[in-house]
């Protein structure tokens, strides 16, 4: 077996950052059932965890479960060899040092102990990659979304159900609410007015466009201000797909039952990705988050206006192809600039990119398959500098300082 199940894409929890936030608090809450509340921790944040943690909350996110007088957090910006996020946890009895785990949060709030399986989930797909899928479906006589539910358990439609219904709270408080967003960037929420703008908005096709675009804006506010949202299928890209999810129910009056099958077909090109390259930014820069989501979320489109297999395909290999090389880089460590307004692109990106394949599909083959660019976005994550890839020390963090006070 070769994938996890889809779910593992879709994580309900606590933004701004899968890797950096839920994943530190996941291991903090796992060193604390395992080792007891009568210890002292000590965490050293390596690397990317080390270099945008306070930005992203991630020391904030383990004391949370330590408690303050229990715990001490160092930052080494020196990185560990099997991923850019890792953390140390010593743990100590009185003065004697009890265990030592290094751990890796390798993206989506999936984690991964040194010296253990590294990919403890349980894996249920038979297939490597998009082509075998494609083949095997099509073999079968199946649909990619018959073919998610062949190979997942019962509670899968109930799980995406939840999630769905988790991202529509996110989205919709956060049209309601305005002020500043946490951290020094003192960046105002416009999820809500640029709804308004929209509601007001004469012309059909920038309303569409904005309405898609708030939708967006209001779920990643809403990671930005660490409040529940679900990883899709990271926090930092969480915006892009629960845009789409929400516009085609409130205003094309789709069903939550309906778009489950939207959320298998985008699940499935997600995992893909996830199997043959990454979605951890500080694995391989932002085209991993939000080049992964705008791919999945361009499937969905596609499979919403029936398009076929070849077409759903090319649909999501344009959504991650005019993503590649898009690089890491968030101002002050916090994931606001520029991943906000990234989320919103990449919404519209993956609108356009199933327009494309449902226009331009039948007029010549594309000859860019989606395992092909999935490939190119793992080796170009390999060569981008360090930089680039979730360290806020290149890009727009490098041109926008933040003040320190
Ligand atoms: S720039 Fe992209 S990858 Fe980096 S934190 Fe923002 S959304 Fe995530």
């Amino acid at each position: 077996m070769t994938m996890e199940s889809i779910k593992e894409l879709f994580k309900i929890g606590l933004g701004p950052s899968s890797s950096h936030t839920m994943g530190p608090n996941l291991a903090a809450k796992a060193m604390l059932q395992k080792y007891g509340p009568d210890k002292f921790y000590q965490v050293t944040l390596y690397g990317s965890l080390a270099l945008t943690g306070k930005g992203h909350l991630t020391d904030e996110a383990i004391i949370k479960v330590f408690q303050p007088e229990r715990c001490k957090i160092i930052f080494d910006p020196s990185f560990m060899p099997f991923h850019p996020n890792a953390m140390r946890f010593e743990v100590f009895f009185k003065t004697r040092r009890i265990a030592n785990e290094l751990v890796y949060s390798v993206g989506g709030g999936t984690l991964v102990y040194e010296g253990k399986n590294q990919s403890p989930k349980e894996e249920i797909y038979p297939h490597e990659n998009f082509a075998q899928i494609k083949e095997y479906i099509e073999d079968n006589g199946i649909s990619l979304y018959e073919y998610v539910l062949q190979f997942e358990d019962d509670g899968l439609k109930e799980y995406l159900k939840k999630v769905i219904e988790t991202m529509f709270a996110a989205v919709e408080q956060g049209l309601k609410t305005s002020g500043t967003l946490p951290g020094k960037l003192k960046l105002e929420r416009v999820a809500r007015s640029m709804h308004q703008h929209a509601l007001n908005t004469r012309d059909g096709n920038d309303r569409k466009r904005l309405l898609i675009s708030a939708y967006s804006y209001a779920t990643t506010e809403q990671n930005a201000s660490g409040n529940t949202i679900v990883t899709a299928p990271t926090c930092g890209a969480s915006g892009v797909i629960p845009a789409i999810l929400y516009y085609y129910h409130r205003n094309e009056n789709m069903a939550v039952d309906d778009l489950v099958p939207v959320l298998c077909v985008m699940g499935i090109v997600g995992n893909v990705i996830k199997r043959n390259a990454t979605i951890s930014g500080a694995d391989g820069g932002c085209q991993a988050e939000i080049g992964s989501a705008c791919a999945m979320a361009a499937a969905g489109v596609a499979w919403i206006l029936e398009l076929n297999n070849s077409l759903i395909e090319y649909a999501a290999e344009m959504g991650l192809e005019h993503n590649l090389g898009l690089t890491c880089d968030p101002v002050g460590g916090y994931v606001q600039i520029p991943c906000i307004e990234r989320n919103g692109f990449a919404t519209l990106r993956a609108v356009d990119s199933a327009m494309y394949a449902k226009q331009l599909g039948y007029l010549r083959k594309n000859r860019v398959s989606l395992d092909a660019v999935i490939n190119v976005m793992k080796n170009t994550g390999k060569d981008l500098n360090a930089a680039y890839k979730e360290t806020s020390l290149g890009g727009l963090a490098k041109e926008l300082l933040v003040d320190e006070d």
